[in-house]
């Protein structure tokens, strides 16, 4: 099978381009050569052809992907993208991610990822469940809830998460709430979910401030303005810092004195119906003060912080020399090439890699997990607290990995992944077999 149309930017770049980044961290961490081995190589993937009947009769095929990376924590655990550009490669990387950022939060969980080579804009909402039952028919026999759970990224939400469990269990003839996570409430979704990527970064955004200094006076740009964009920016203005440029796939919106956060999300949501993806741009629809600019310019724009939050490879060899902010917070998977780490650290530009700051949206996704196997359901509070007191924690590890090295954030971050992945390969006994 073939998936057409890869992303140019991510060929067999993005997978080398993440292993590169655990192999920075194995000065720091005495792993055997066992362990390289396995963390190298990817554990399983299957690929099908979705078809689906489109709303004019005709049927039309989309290819499909599950990776499962690696299962040494526990049952692999990672999103199902659908995007025009969804490729082998970036989808083995995303779920490499995933192993590593299971590990980082001290999840029982190892790493995987799903997608299709879609354009959901493009279809209906009829069509988008036809596509999301579908790609559960092809998979069903590779995922489950004790063995490969997944849960929404990018172009895909709740109510899909929805459509999902209904045809498993369909297909199971029973009910199986735990097998994929960031569903809707009613069926059995944790409250909380839907924040959580973004209410993580926030804590992790909040430590990393106070490590630099950084008050409320700064001045924040953010790149993306779907779950974890939007939701950050609501978070940060909210509670009073200045966001200053927002943006879509189809541009950025750009206003120094800050925007207001709250009419650009009525305006993004503004005719969107259940299960069907917003052609609504932010920068359709500027008030007076705001400025048009590209995505590419809301990266470089002289601000104190910037959150990419959309795709992956945005800041590379390129535009890392002209990027101004302080502090980068990846809550995107992968938006910063492994060439363009090494220029903004020289540039003194402070890090907090994905596998730390987006970790919240996996780590609401385990406590929905949790919930469903104990049919019990806990307060929105309940689950604020938890997720706060994982994401501190896991950056305090993280930042005394760095200081105790001298090392950047995403080193230190693997470092710590590492040795857990190292401990459970370890503890299983493999040694006589070697
Ligand atoms: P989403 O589909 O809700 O939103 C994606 C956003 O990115 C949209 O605003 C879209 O317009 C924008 N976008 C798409 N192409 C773009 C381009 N070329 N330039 C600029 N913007 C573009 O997806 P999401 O769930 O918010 O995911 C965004 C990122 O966060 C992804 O890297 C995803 O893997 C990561 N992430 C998401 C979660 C989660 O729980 N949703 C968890 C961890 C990490």
């Amino acid at each position: 099978m073939v998936f057409k149309n890869p992303n140019p930017m991510c060929k067999e770049e993005l997978f080398e381009g993440a292993l590169a980044q655990m192999r920075k961290a194995y000065a720091y961490v005495d792993l055997t050569d066992n362990v390289k081995e396995v963390l190298e190589h990817t554990k399983e993937m299957l690929q099908a052809n979705l078809l689906v009947r489109m709303d004019s009769g005709s049927l039309k095929v989309f290819p499909a992907i599950r990776v499962r990376y690696n299962d040494e924590l526990g049952p692999t655990k990672g999103g199902i993208r659908f995007h025009p550009n969804v490729s082998v490669d970036e989808v083995k990387s995303l779920a490499f991610w995933m192993t590593m950022k299971c590990a980082v939060v001290n999840l029982p969980y190892g790493g995987g990822k799903g997608g299709v080579q879609v354009d959901p804009k493009r279809l209906s909402a009829r069509e988008i469940e036809s596509l999301a039952r579908a790609y559960i028919k092809a998979f069903a026999d590779f995922i489950g809830p004790d063995k490969d759970i997944p849960a929404p990224d990018v172009y895909t939400n709740a109510t899909i998460m929805g459509w999902m469990m209904d045809e498993y269990n369909d297909i199971t003839r029973k009910q199986n709430p735990a097998v994929i996570t960031g569903k809707p409430l009613n069926l059995g979704g944790s409250k909380g979910r839907n924040v959580a990527t973004s209410l993580g970064g926030y804590y992790i955004f909040k430590e990393a401030c106070e490590r630099l200094d950084l008050g409320k006076g700064i001045t924040i740009a953010i790149q993306g303005f779907g779950n974890a964009g939007m939701h950050m920016a609501k978070l940060l203005a909210n509670e009073g810092y200045r966001v200053v440029a927002v943006s879509d796939s189809k541009g950025a919106v750009y206003n120094p004195v800050g925007l207001d956060i709250a009419h650009l999300i009525e305006h993004k949501q503004k005719r969107r119906k259940e299960g069907e993806f917003s052609s609504i741009s932010v920068c359709d629809n500027c008030r007076e003060g705001d400025k048009k600019i590209t995505n590419e310019e809301l990266l470089e724009l002289k601000v104190d912080v910037l959150i990419p939050a959309a795709l992956e490879n945005v800041i590379t060899r390129k535009n890392a020399d002209k990027i101004k902010a302080k502090l980068v917070i990846e809550l995107a998977n992968g938006p910063t090439a492994t060439e363009a780490d090494h220029i903004l650290s020289k540039k003194g530009i402070v890090v907090v890699p994905d596998i730390l700051a987006n970790a919240g949206g996996v780590v609401v996704s385990y406590f929905e997990w949790v919930q469903n196997k104990a049919g019990f359901y806990w307060e929105e509070q309940k689950v604020f607290d938890r997720l706060r007191a994982k994401m501190t924690r896991a950056f305090e590890e993280v930042y005394l990995e760095s200081e105790k090295h001298k090392i950047d954030l995403r080193t230190s971050a693997y470092v710590v992944a590492l040795k857990r992945i190292m401990e459970a390969i370890e503890a299983k006994g493999r040694h006589p077999y070697d």
